[in-house]
């Protein structure tokens, strides 16, 4: 293919062998430390305050780290992680209903379509359980069952339930338990937060990365901040199409600068496409919202039977009802994973059977359940959603079924790291959504929260230790040659935004990024689809760095000017997406190529030419490196992947 190179093959250096139960265990203890006098003087710069670098930097600061704490939020805890909804995985078994560490490690490696690292996912599921046990401890308020116990609840992909919540804001509550651990340090002094600064670049010297340059987003300075190390807690960046279920500030600047210094970025097309959102409105819309996926619990998704069927749906009789879910795929039913519940829903509405004025959505009744439970135990469960979903649509879901529809929600992948969190950069750690490592080509639900608190307070703060114990390094100041380069990078690229001076909004590109994403490398895509995609986005780029208007300057406030730094790394990362998706051949997860499914319309692997991470190095415009890592299975064994 024209758009893109081959290199070496890439292999994960850091991951060891051995029985897979073993392998975290061993590996931690074969790890360097640090001696806690020595702690002190090392400092670890950690970009973002969600779930994955608000635990990191609360566990590396309690630990004697010196951390540099930077979000661009107002204040830590209003970051991303504190929208997350439904839950938490972890193999606690509590409910003894089957459940073990080997069964999530399977669930994982199997949910994910047979893409992601077995040993990763295994050290994942044996780190689930110290998790509850951690947030517990904080105080985190878990739902209790009558007894005292802890509640679970399913999520999907799964036949067990082991998935922790506090109602519909589990997010906010793990995020609020990281916060206090992290506003703990900062009172101590360990901890340095700059909330409302930008990492807009990264300094990497001698090979290694040493800081970040920074914007304060009220005062517009910019600053150099030199460490030992640097780890990016940056998040995800569905926002790429514009329409998602993020934060609307969700970006990949951070990431994306890392990846242009040489991170690769491992897997880019694989996005998550999440079954139950509040369909789109109109034009007018920034943002979407989330249903979360426990409501499909004890909610039923349904579309009539016969084609453009109007009628109110409480009028549609049950025998004219097609509950497809549960009809194609009996034994998941209505908790089939995420990447199959948005293919069916959008195959049903293909077929002219959507709900709704648009007739982009199909029902979530929960008409059953509130006879079977009573109203206030489903209000007990889901009040907040349902208050939720009345405010945005005006329709009451106690009364008649919620309309919902697939939405842009979460990515799988992000920048490339070795077992130990590592990126390409030696001394870039990333976590959290920000990195590739555990989900494959699907996330199951409850699994982003489990991730980037295992990340967060587990797993980095023994392999941070082992490459700072490893690798004594001499102090470097923001006068660095390589260090001022960085920052001289930032301020002329800031200039060359404001000196464009165009006649169009920065919002006009970002929205008519998402509309050729979302048509061409969305839930669907096809080779010609793909192609035509890339041409588009790079017309659309050309005439941004022609048209674009950024009013004000930079010597202040001024979200045109973020947002604009932020949609110009978007339009190189969307032609990143499209090269990757298409050259991915197959069918797998979140990424659905037309040309390749199975008879009755699933998704088509190709083991034998795609059973490999793409990681892709930055090669200065438009012909990206791939590098490819190939993954073995010795436990769970590539199969079709099967929820009947
Ligand atoms: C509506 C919704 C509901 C969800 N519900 C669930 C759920 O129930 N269970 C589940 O497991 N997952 C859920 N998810 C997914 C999950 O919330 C996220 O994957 C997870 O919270 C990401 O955490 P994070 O710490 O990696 O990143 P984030 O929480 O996104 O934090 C990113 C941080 O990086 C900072 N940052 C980014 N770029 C820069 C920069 N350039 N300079 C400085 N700072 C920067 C931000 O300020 C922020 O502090 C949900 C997601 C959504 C959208």
């Amino acid at each position: 293919m024209d758009l893109y190179t081959e290199g070496d093959p890439i292999a994960d250096t850091r991951a060891p062998d051995g029985p897979v139960e073993t392998r975290w265990d061993r590996h931690r203890f074969e790890m360097k430390l640090v001696n806690p006098a020595n702690r002190r003087k090392l400092t670890v710069i950690v970009v973002g305050t969600g779930l994955a670098g608000g635990s990191a930097a609360a566990t590396l600061a309690e630990q004697g780290y010196h951390v540099k704490s930077y979000c661009y939020q107002d204040s830590p805890r209003r970051a991303h992680s504190i929208a997350a909804q439904g839950g938490i995985n972890a193999a606690k078994n509590y409910r003894n209903d089957g459940d073990s560490v080997h069964r999530l490690f399977y669930d994982t490696v199997k949910g994910g379509d047979f893409r992601s690292r077995e040993s990763n996912v295994h050290r994942l599921a044996e780190v689930s359980v110290n998790i509850i046990d951690q947030c517990v401890a904080q105080g985190v308020p878990f739902a209790r069952e009558y007894g005292g116990l802890l509640d679970t609840r399913s999520f999907g992909g799964a036949q067990v339930q082991r998935t922790f919540y506090a109602r519909g804001q589990t997010g906010q509550q793990l995020l609020l338990g990281a916060y206090q651990a992290l506003e703990r340090q900062i009172g101590l002094g360990n901890v340095e937060m700059n909330a409302r600064h930008e990492m807009l670049e990264l300094v990497v010297v001698d090979d290694r990365a040493r800081g970040i340059v920074v914007r304060d987003m009220v005062t517009g300075e910019i600053s150099t901040e030199m460490a030992d190390a640097v780890v990016l807690a940056s998040g995800g960046y569905g926002n790429v199409f514009y329409l998602s279920t993020n934060a609307k500030g969700c970006n990949v600047t951070a990431a994306w600068r890392a990846h242009r210094k040489g991170a690769y970025f491992a897997n880019p097309c694989y996005t998550q496409i999440h079954p139950t959102c509040i369909p789109v409105s109109g034009d007018h819309q920034s943002k979407l919202t989330l249903m979360s996926e426990s409501l499909r619990n004890d909610g039923r998704v349904w579309v009539p039977k016969a084609k453009g069927d109007d009628r109110a749906p409480r009028d549609i009789p049950e025998d004219e009802r097609d509950y497809y879910l549960e009809r194609i795929y009996p034994s998941f039913g209505n908790l089939v994973p995420r990447d199959i519940a948005s293919r069916a829903a959008k195959n049903v509405c293909d077929e002219g059977r959507g709900v709704g004025p648009t007739g982009l959505g199909v029902y979530l009744d929960f008409a059953d359940a509130i006879d079977r439970l009573g109203r206030k135990a489903i209000e007990a469960k889901y009040g907040n959603l349902f208050e939720m979903y009345e405010r945005i649509t005006g329709e009451d879901p106690y009364e008649a079924p919620m309309r919902i529809y697939p939405a842009v929600h979460y990515t799988m992948g992000g920048l490339w790291v070795d077992y130990d969190l590592q990126s390409t950069i030696p001394g870039l750690f990333v976590i959290g959504e920000a990195n590739f490592s555990d989900h494959g080509a699907n996330r199951l639900g409850a699994s982003a929260l489990m991730q980037g608190l295992a990340d967060g307070y587990f797993v980095l703060p023994n392999t941070l230790a082992n490459y700072l114990a490893s690798n004594p390094l001499e102090k470097v100041e923001p006068s660095h040659p390589q260090a001022v380069a960085a920052r001289r990078d930032v301020e002329e690229r800031i200039a060359r935004l404001l000196a464009v001076n165009g006649d169009r909004t920065v919002d006009s590109f970002h929205r008519r990024l998402g509309q050729i994403m979302w048509e061409h490398c969305g839930m669907e895509r096809t080779d010609a689809g793909l192609r035509k995609a890339i041409d588009e986005i790079r017309a659309l780029r050309e005439e941004f760095w022609q048209r674009v208007r950024v009013p004000g300057d930079g010597e202040g406030l001024n979200q045109s000017l973020e947002k604009a730094g932020r949609v110009a790394d978007f339009f190189e990362l969307a032609e990143l997406m499209c090269v990757d998706a298409l050259h991915r051949e197959e069918s797998c997860g979140g990424h659905f190529r037309g040309e390749y499914q199975t008879p009755d319309g699933e998704a088509q692997r190709d083991d034998e030419r795609f059973a490999y991470v793409a990681a892709w190095e930055y090669a200065g415009g438009d012909r990206p490196v791939l590098h490819k890592e190939d993954l073995k299975f010795e436990y769970v064994h590539p199969t079709q992947r099967s929820y009947k």
